[in-house]
């Protein structure tokens, strides 16, 4: 793999070493999910001005007016969703496409959906690049999920609701996960874990975090 130039040397062993130090220092400890955030480089989904950022513990634009997670709120949600082998994921908000890539070394199968046409297109391209072949990437209004591909496994919302959105909960499987954060648009959220019970759904707090808002329709870019 050639590391682009614009990330100023990639991902390379002092480098990645600090990176797994400081999501090891936030948290981060499930082995699988620091193997899986060694192998896939951060700088393959940031582009231009902020590339030379792309191994800091901070949130960073992309286009459309998104941002790309931190990497340790990445580390820390992936964690919390407990991703088996065999399962089928459901990100909703492909953004960089980043989380998505993550998803697929430790998923049988990741589907990603974002309302800009603009942003999956480029992390298409990424994914592509990358050999990451069990990613499907979608344009859409991802609060309606994906009945047709449905239910999931784990499903893993990467903006935030005011409430986990009906149609994602009915798609999520008996013994599922679904990490989404919650709370209105420019205050503090919380990032809340819901579990599929044969009875019901279980709810609870992981920790405080911001997203950009779930928003619907489908974007003109
Ligand atoms: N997971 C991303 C970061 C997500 S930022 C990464 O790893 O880089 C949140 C994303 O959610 C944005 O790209 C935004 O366009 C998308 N989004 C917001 N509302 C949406 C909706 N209703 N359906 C699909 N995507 C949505």
């Amino acid at each position: 793999m050639t590391h682009g130039a614009e990330n100023g040397g990639g991902f390379d062993g002092e480098r990645k070493m600090q990176f797994l130090f400081q999501l090891r220092q936030k948290g981060v400890t499930d082995s699988r999910v620091l193997t899986a955030m060694e192998k896939i480089d951060r700088g393959d989904f940031v582009r231009g001005h902020f590339a030379s950022r792309a191994y800091e513990d901070m949130p960073l634009p992309i286009n459309s007016g998104q941002t790309i997670s931190q990497p340790s709120v990445v580390g820390l949600m992936t964690q919390a969703l407990g991703v088996q082998p065999r399962d089928t994921v459901l990100e909703i908000g492909t953004g960089s496409g980043y989380q998505a890539a993550i998803l697929s070394q430790l998923a049988r199968r990741v589907y990603t959906i974002d309302r800009h046409r603009n942003l999956t297109r480029d992390a298409e391209v990424v994914f592509t690049k990358l050999g990451l072949v069990n990613i499907t990437v979608l344009t859409r209004d991802g609060s309606h999920g994906l009945p047709d591909q449905g239910p999931f496994d784990r499903i893993l919302v990467t903006a935030a609701a005011e409430d986990p959105p009906g149609p994602l909960l009915q798609q999520l499987k008996t013994g599922g996960t679904m990490v989404v954060p919650v709370g209105q648009s420019d205050a503090v959220q919380t990032l809340i874990k819901v579990s599929r019970t044969e009875t019901g759904f279980e709810y609870d707090e992981i920790m405080p975090v911001r997203f950009v808002p779930l928003v619907e329709g489908t974007a003109r870019d």
